[in-house]
């Protein structure tokens, strides 16, 4: 099964890589980086651009 194409939904663009992405954003809002934080968010407006 490939999960990252199961599901689909353009709008929001829930694939594997957009979940890995807001993981990480999470984690790193929780830790207090908002750095890191800043940097996966610019990462997932660019995974959705290339990706979706
Ligand atoms: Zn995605």
């Amino acid at each position: 099964m490939n999960e990252s194409v199961a599901d689909a939904q353009p709008l929001q663009g829930h694939c594997a890589e957009c979940r890995r992405i807001k993981a990480e954003y999470y984690r790193a809002w929780r830790a207090g980086d908002r750095v890191a934080a800043e940097a996966w968010c610019v990462t997932m407006g660019r995974h959705q651009r290339v990706a979706h």
